[in-house]
Parts: structure tokens; C-alpha cells; sequence
């Protein structure tokens, strides 16, 4: 069977870590038709607009999306396309697992899942200056919205991947203590669904300070973690952390109309264009993909070859310790995929 899947190699290293896994990919013999679309910067300097009708097109059309970093200028200019990419297509879950790749570092027998609500709290993009007197930026006033029902659906989402991935707790990250409403509402939500799970998948919740400094601390006590958007994008690049850093953290952005599939990390400026950004979170993110579309074996497989190549045969790209180029690290994973 053919999948046709939507391409979006991105920005900075996207363009290199993108063909070094669709070297891998190319290695399972799964059949993948791609469908090329220019987003971010790029397709600014191509159409004069971040995000172009035919990448939206074809995602609304193929519903599965392997994905590059977007560059978002900072502070200024066009609003970011990821976030534009999940309104669109309702990716309300963010899932990030993170697990311990290299042992004798820091953390050892880290394996832990961030469910993320992707679609609402501070990101929802509602904010204005307010002018007083002669300054028309004196106050900047953001506005968080969170609702019973993307609650609901997020933490459900958290329960059935516990149960599905044979997962044995689901804490529930906040700030109930201060927001009472925004993020109280969300803890309230979480304990009516928790229950309905009682006796299958454990549940706790922590507030969140107290999760990012447990984070530290023993990560081992945690399974999957569920929270609202700014604190899951914040803990999971901690947590991304704990194992080796942004170069082995993948992600899945499911929604009701799409799914899309990219690394947690960013665009890397400071080393695109050199061939050493790591490819490893694209592929670990396309073997995400892999499960999400039923290639359960081949899924298995690129992950175990990463893993593999990393752990067991120290095939490092820098940021790791090791000086293998982007291009080499791909070379060794698809041969360890072919097997
Ligand atoms: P970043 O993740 O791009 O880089 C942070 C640091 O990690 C840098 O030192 C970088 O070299 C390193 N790094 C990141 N990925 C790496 C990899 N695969 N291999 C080796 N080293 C790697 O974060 P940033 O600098 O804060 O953001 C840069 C740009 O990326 C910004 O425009 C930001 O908006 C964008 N961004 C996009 C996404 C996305 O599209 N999903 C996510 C995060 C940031």
C-alpha cells in the first residue's frame, strides 16, 4: 500500500535533516509518496507568504505531514506557522516522549511522554498594547483561553494513550493554585476523567513548578504528563533535556483533521548549512508516523536503528559528543534499517 504524505522540509537545517530521514525512510520499503511544500521562510522568499494555500492544500488532502523547524521572527512580523498549522487542522495533542538513549550520562532509564494541549491557553494569540499617555506599548495584556471542552478532550487523549502504549500513570501538570480559573478549570476537567479510569491508568497531578523541579530530580517517578500548552512546550524541552537534548526529541501533532510530525526542535541557525545538525528527532518523529499510519514493524524498526546507531555503535552527530556529519549518521541508520 502507497501513502501519500505532505513534505515540508523547513527552514535552517530542515532542508538536511529532512533528506537524511527520507534516506531512512526510503530504507524501510514502506511505500511513502511525498508531496514537496514550501512553508516558513522559505516559502516566504518563494510566494511572499509563510504559509502557502498548496501546503495547506495538500495537507488537507494527504491528512499526514513529516515536517521541518519553521523559522518565527521574534517579537515582530508574520505570527507562527506551526501554531497556524494547528488551528487549522484542529492539532489540539502534542505527544513528545522522551527516553534515555545514552546511558552513563546524567539520567539513566528516562522514558516519559508529554501530552500537550496544542490548540489553546496563552498561545491562542489573543494580545494587545494598552497606550498610556504618550507610550502606545506601556502595557501588554495576553489572554489565556482554556475550555471545558479542549480539557476534556486533551486528558482523554492522555488516558487513551496510557492504556494504548500499556502506560501506568497520567499526572496532571498545573498551576490551579494561582490561575484558579484558567488552570483550575483544567485540573477539575482531569480529576472527572481520571476517574473514569480508575482501576486501568493511576493519576496525579502536580502543580507545575513542583513538576519542573521533580523533573529534575528523579524523572523516573513520572510515566505520561499532561498539561496546557505553555507548560507543555516549556517541561518537554526540559525533559528533552534530561536525555541528551533537543537532537533526540521527537514529536506528533495529532488533530482531528491531520496529523503532522516534526522534532521538537527549532531551525538551528547558528549551524545550518554545515551537514552536523542531528537528524535523529526527524527520524524518530517519522517513525512516530510510521505507528500513526499502521507501519507498526517498520515504525519499530527505524526507531531501534537510531537508537542503535547512537547507543551501540556511537555513530554521534556533534551535539551529542561525537563527530559524525548529518549525511554519515543517515548512511549508518538506513543500513542499520535494511539490516
Ligand atoms: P533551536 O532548537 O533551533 O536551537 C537551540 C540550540 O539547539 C541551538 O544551539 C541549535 O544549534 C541546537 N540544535 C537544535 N536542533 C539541533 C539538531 N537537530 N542538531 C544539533 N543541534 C541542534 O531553537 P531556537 O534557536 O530557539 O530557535 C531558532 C528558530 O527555530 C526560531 O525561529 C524559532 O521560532 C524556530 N523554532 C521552530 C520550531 C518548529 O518549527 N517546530 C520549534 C522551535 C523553534
Amino acid at each position: 500500500m502507497a501513502y501519500r504524505v505532505t513534505l515540508i522540509p523547513g527552514d535552517g537545517i530542515g532542508p538536511e535533516i529532512t533528506s537524511a530521514t527520507l534516506q531512512v525512510l526510503e530504507a524501510t520499503g514502506v511505500e511513502l509518496v511525498w508531496e514537496q511544500q514550501a512553508a516558513g521562510q522559505s516559502a516566504v522568499e518563494l510566494r511572499g507568504e509563510p504559509v502557502t494555500d498548496p501546503a495547506v492544500e495538500s495537507l488537507r488532502s494527504t491528512g499526514v505531514a513529516l515536517k521541518g523547524p519553521l523559522a518565527t521572527p521574534v517579537g515582530y512580523g508574520h505570527r507562527s506557522i506551526n501554531v497556524a498549522l494547528r488551528r487549522e487542522f484542529d492539532l489540539y495533542a502534542n505527544i513528545r516522549p522522551v527516553r534515555t538513549i545514552i546511558p552513563g550520562r546524567c539520567y539513566e532509564d528516562v522514558d516519559l511522554v508529554m501530552i500537550r494541549e496544542n490548540t489553546e491557553g496563552l498561545y491562542v494569540g489573543v494580545e494587545h498594547f494598552v497606550a498610556v499617555g504618550d507610550d502606545p506599548r506601556a502595557v501588554a495584556e495576553s489572554s489565556a483561553i482554556v475550555t471545558r471542552k479542549g480539557c476534556e478532550r486533551i486528558i482523554r487523549f492522555a488516558f487513551d494513550y496510557a492504556l494504548k502504549h500499556g502506560r501506568r500513570l497520567v499526572t496532571i501538570v498545573h498551576k490551579a493554585n494561582i490561575l484558579k480559573m484558567a488552570s483550575g478549570l483544567f485540573l477539575e476537567v482531569g480529576r472527572d476523567v481520571a476517574r473514569q479510569y480508575e482501576g486501568r491508568v493511576a493519576f496525579n497531578d502536580r502543580i507545575v513548578d513542583n513538576a519542573a523541579m521533580q523533573l529534575v530530580l528523579h524523572p523516573q517517578q513520572f510515566d505520561v504528563l499532561v498539561t496546557t500548552n505553555m507548560f507543555g512546550d516549556i517541561l518537554s524541552d526540559e525533559m528533552a533535556g534530561l536525555v541528551g537534548g533537543l537532537g533526540l526529541a521527537p514529536g506528533a501533532n495529532i488533530g482531528t483533521r491531520a496529523a503532522v510530525f516534526e522534532a521538537v526542535h527549532g531551525t538551528a541557525p547558528d549551524i545550518a548549512g554545515h551537514g552536523i545538525a542531528n537528524p535523529a528527532a526527524l527520524m524518530l518523529s517519522a517513525s512516530m508516523m510510521l505507528d500513526h499510519l499502521g507501519e507498526t514493524g517498520a515504525a519499530v524498526r527505524v526507531r531501534d536503528a537510531v537508537i542503535g546507531a547512537i547507543r551501540d555503535d556511537e555513530v554521534r552527530t556533534r551535539d551529542l559528543g561525537g563527530d559524525a556529519t548529518t549525511s554519515e549518521f543517515a548512511a549508518h541508520v538506513a543500513k542499520l534499517v535494511r539490516g
